[in-house]
């Protein structure tokens, strides 16, 4: 083998990748191609995933914004796929219900317990929400939680404007 270049490296993938490279570029010029071994696979892998963990925890307000901005300008987009791949993207949330229900369970069992006083006042705000009276503009009234029920009388629909 001819020396190329003299690459400083102290890990044995640099140098793999580096060999690889000039292999790609210049045919034949090591007989056999420099392998690159699956426990070297691994250590690229695990760098790669750190590197990406790191890079989210330092940008995580601006990927924040940036998928906020992507779906208030793709909601259009959003729409019409999920109603074309209704089927399939129901059957994915089921699979991955399933494959994390055990998880899941713990995970909002501890939630729970470590919240247990703010959760009771959320549920106290709820119901009394939910009893709320409303004057609809169809003269009539209702509450929260009857309101659906209320948009589908005939009194509502006989008052109200076409929409
Ligand atoms: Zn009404």
């Amino acid at each position: 083998m001819t020396l190329l270049q003299d690459f400083p490296c102290d890990r044995k993938d640099q140098l793999t990748s580096r060999e690889r490279f000039y292999y790609d570029l210049l045919p034949n010029i090591n007989r056999q191609r420099p392998m690159i071994l699956e426990t070297d696979k691994e250590i690229i892998y695990e760098e790669m995933k750190r590197y990406q963990k790191e890079y989210n925890a330092i940008n995580r307000e601006k990927i924040s914004d940036m998928r906020k901005e992507y779906r208030d300008t793709h909601k259009d987009q959003r729409r019409e796929y999920e109603a074309i791949n209704r089927e399939q993207i129901t059957e994915r949330r089921r699979q991955y219900h399933i494959a994390n229900k055990e998880v899941n369970n713990l995970k909002s069992r501890e939630y729970r317990q470590a919240n247990l006083e703010m959760l009771r006042e959320r549920d106290r705000l709820r119901q009394r929400s939910k009893s709320e009276n409303h004057v609809c503009e169809c003269g009539g009234r209702y509450t929260t939680k009857t309101k659906t029920r209320h948009m589908n009388t005939r009194l509502h629909l006989s008052r109200s404007k076409p929409s």
